[in-house]
């Protein structure tokens, strides 16, 4: 049997703002695979959107711990937003690993963005630095499409507690594709209907919904409109 061996995870995110499908996905994840802890990681500048205005770090930091307060086993890290210069993964992963050698971390993503991850800043060791989960995206199949040279391996017969699929990443990291319900919600599609005086009730957490209201979030015109 092939026992699981993850205590915490990574969840990083521009979380412009911190929504409902990120919260209600990092509950799945918690309660499906047993996990202890999920360390959500609001990145400093996205590498990934670059010329991308994202609203300021304070802000972002801010929605999502408003968003988990309350909820034990969830924590907020400031490491990205501390660091100078692009939110890369790996230097996240191996400082979390430096700090905590014992936990074995396994690094949380939408689907859509691991289709995009030999884009990522030295992916392949990336991929090699810890274990790999990915969330249903509606519109992305949840099988992985790797880049063209990474050869990932689907692993048989499945042998964990949950359903879903499990792949063998070169250098023996695991990549892990529960079966969870996919939740169509995205912080581009919010700041869109904020900026159109549109209700964002039921998308966003209420603390969420709250706290872009008193500061007056994604108003302004375009993408502009972010502070
Ligand atoms: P935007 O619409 O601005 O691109 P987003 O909604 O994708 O933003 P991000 O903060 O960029 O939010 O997402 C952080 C991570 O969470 C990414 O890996 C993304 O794929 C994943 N994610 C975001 N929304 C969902 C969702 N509804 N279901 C599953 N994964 C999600």
């Amino acid at each position: 049997m092939g026992a699981i061996r993850i205590s915490a995870a990574l969840f990083g995110g521009t979380f412009d703002p911190f929504h409902n499908g990120h919260l209600r996905m990092a509950i799945e994840v918690r309660e499906t695979l047993g996990l202890p802890r999920i360390v959500l990681l609001p990145s400093h500048h996205p590498p990934h959107k670059p010329g991308h205005p994202v609203s300021e770090a304070q802000h972002r930091f801010a929605m999502a711990s408003a968003a988990v307060s309350g909820f034990s086993g969830f924590e907020v890290s400031d490491v990205e937003i501390r660091r100078e210069g692009p939110s890369y993964s790996l230097t996240t992963v191996q400082e979390f690993r430096r700090a905590e050698p014992g936990v074995d971390w396994v690094f949380v993503m939408g689907a859509d963005s691991f289709g995009e991850i030999s884009t990522w800043h030295r992916y392949e060791e990336l991929l090699a630095a810890c274990d790999f989960l990915l969330l249903p995206r509606t519109g992305t199949p949840l099988s992985p499409a790797p880049p063209a040279r990474l050869h990932i391996e689907k692993e048989e017969p499945h042998c964990y507690s949950w359903t879903g699929e499990s792949y063998r990443l070169p250098g023996g990291r695991r990549l892990y594709c529960p079966a969870l319900p996919a939740l169509d919600i995205s912080s581009s599609s919010i700041r869109e209907k904020v900026r159109s005086r549109k209700c964002i009730r039921g998308l966003v957490p209420s603390e969420v919904e709250e706290y872009i209201a008193e500061h007056g979030l994604y108003l302004g015109s375009g993408e502009e409109g972010r502070q």
